[in-house]
């Protein structure tokens, strides 16, 4: 099997590789081709996952293929675009065909799931799995929601509970094949696409909670010019988290742990998710009655 042919078998599936109303060309030329109307905005967000740091070692092939797929919609999500297609960089150490038909399923579920087929990408040899993968989505020209936008006064809302990612981080690490009850909030985290088609009309400012809420959220306020004032007692949490690790660390780790890939969002009204708390004057998240230090995850 030669780099052509492990492309045909495992990407050019008509079950991963299949077409919308705005594609013009998917795999098998030099680009993937978009036609898109002037009434929409093409929305890119590119995402690297890297073995041993991204995902465990020996981790499912199938459950690391719906993790990059979900992690890297959630960008999307965040916009409030919807997918329309996505391309696939990956470097591999050898031509596994049982990795590769495993991790391909997943891609498959995932691009079913999303309706974001696979639509072009690259394939090369190195010494260790690293997996890039470019969604694109459209949302109405104008209308993707920013980090921008929220104002003094809005109130501060989350899609749902928080807090589970990160729960689950340490039960993959040590079990990287588990993908049941809380891990699999790990493996197959839900884009909350439709949560954001939900907010679109109302919303002041948006993102994706991935390096943990008190983080990201201060993004938000850097990008907006405000601060936040949010009250810890509101945050949402599982049952399963508060029972696994007690209710003081499972807020650690709703507050500062990453891979939650719920959103956050500012408006001045409220009619979906759940209120935490506010959008104040200032530059940076409080949170009540707490003094943060270590906020969330960061590379370097
Ligand atoms: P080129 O040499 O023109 O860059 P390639 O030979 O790398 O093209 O790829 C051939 C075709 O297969 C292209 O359409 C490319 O987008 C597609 N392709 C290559 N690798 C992947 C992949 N991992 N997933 C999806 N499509 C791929
Ligand atoms: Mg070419």
């Amino acid at each position: 099997m030669n780099e052509f042919q492990l492309i045909k078998r495992f990407f050019q599936q008509p079950s991963l590789a299949f077409s919308n109303a705005y594609l013009r060309q998917g795999i098998g030329d030099d680009c993937a081709t978009f036609n898109i109307p002037s009434e929409y905005d093409l929305h890119l967000s590119l995402d690297t996952l890297v073995e041993g740091v991204h995902f465990p070692f020996q981790a499912n092939p199938f459950d690391i293929a719906t993790r990059a797929l979900a992690v890297s919609i959630s960008d999307l999500a965040a916009m409030a675009a919807i997918p329309v297609g996505f391309t696939l960089a990956i470097t591999l150490p050898s031509k596994d065909e049982t990795w590769l038909k495993k991790f391909s399923d997943g891609l498959i579920q995932a691009a079913q799931f999303y309706q974001c087929p696979l639509i072009g990408g690259d394939t090369t040899k190195g010494p260790s799995l690293v997996i890039s993968l470019q969604v694109h989505g459209i949302t109405n020209a104008g209308e993707g929601l920013k980090r921008s936008g929220a104002q003094v006064g809005d109130k501060v809302y989350v899609s749902g509970n928080l807090g589970d990612g990160a729960g689950a981080l340490p039960l993959v690490l040590d079990r990287p094949e588990l993908n049941t009850g809380l891990a699999r909030q790990f493996y197959a985290p839900l884009a909350q696409i439709d949560f954001g088609q939900k907010i679109k009309t109302y919303a002041s400012s948006c993102m994706d909670i991935s390096d943990g809420l008190v983080q990201d959220l201060n993004h938000i306020c850097a990008a907006s010019g405000v601060g936040m004032k949010i009250d810890p007692a509101l945050i949402p949490m599982s049952e399963e988290l508060i029972q696994t690790y007690g209710k003081g660390q499972a807020l650690q780790y709703a507050l500062t742990g990453g891979d939650d890939y719920q959103l956050a969002y500012t408006a001045n009204q409220c009619q979906q998710g759940i209120y935490i708390g506010d959008v104040v004057q200032g530059q940076a998240v409080k949170m009540l009655g707490m003094d943060m230090t270590n906020t969330g995850f960061q590379h370097f």
